[in-house]
């Protein structure tokens, strides 16, 4: 069982190195782990992810409330708690605005390209989430219809959040997103993106299994 103290210092590094790819700015971006049924740890709003220490994460409870901590949680907490309520399985959220994701979330298109292996396996379809004002109920209520069958959904005009098993899953389903849009832009450069065809799909799709992924939808491209 991994410690408070190791998933602090977990969160802290992810905060870096989201800063560091560029995947937020100013203060962007929020990182959360669940400790308990009823106990999970959060950054702090108003404090950029490259100075996160292990004293500002903030503790909070199923209702938002704070448990330990002296600064102000995310304003996005309900986002992470709607992800946590509704997959037992699901240990950490993170969320931030890598650039290529989220300018396919400004043009309200889903990540559902079926174009590269891992991204199918282990990242599966990134559905769009309606747009909802930030910091309002809507904004968890817009991730709702997604949260039980993949492990990433795009915020309109927003960004991008991702959850996995542990932390490393959900930041690295982050960067995975992100990677895999950047060659998509760029295969669209080069030539036109051939999509894997129908039965490549379901060999892949199959392969979740042995990696112990249960989600991850279902593609509707590639019917070729
Ligand atoms: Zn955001």
């Amino acid at each position: 069982m991994i410690s408070e103290e190791q998933l602090r210092k977990q969160i802290c590094k992810i905060g870096e190195r989201l800063y560091q790819c560029g995947f937020v700015a100013a203060n962007d971006g929020n990182i959360s782990a669940r400790l308990d049924d009823n106990k999970y740890l959060i950054t702090p709003t108003g404090v950029s992810k490259a100075d996160l220490t292990l004293d500002n994460l903030i503790v909070i409870n199923d209702k938002g409330e704070v448990l330990a901590g002296n600064l102000k949680p995310s304003s996005e907490y309900k986002m992470h708690l709607a992800v946590y309520h509704n997959r037992p399985d699901i240990h950490a959220v993170v969320h931030a605005h890598p650039p290529i994701s989220t300018a396919f979330a400004v043009c309200r298109k889903p990540l559902d390209m079926p174009i590269l292996a891992e991204a199918i396996v282990n990242l599966g379809v990134i559905p769009l989430a309606d747009y909802a004002l930030t910091g309002t109920d809507e904004v968890p209520n817009s991730i709702l219809p997604f949260v039980k069958d993949y492990n990433a959904a795009l915020l309109a005009n927003h960004g991008l959040i991702t959850w996995g098993r542990d932390l490393q899953e959900a930041h690295f389903r982050m960067e995975s997103a992100e990677h895999y849009a950047k060659i998509y832009l760029y295969a669209k450069e080069v030539g036109e993106p051939v999509f894997f065809n129908r039965k490549q799909i379901d060999e892949l799709v199959e392969l979740r299994t042995r990696y112990g992924v249960t989600t991850g939808g279902e593609y509707k491209l590639g019917d070729n």
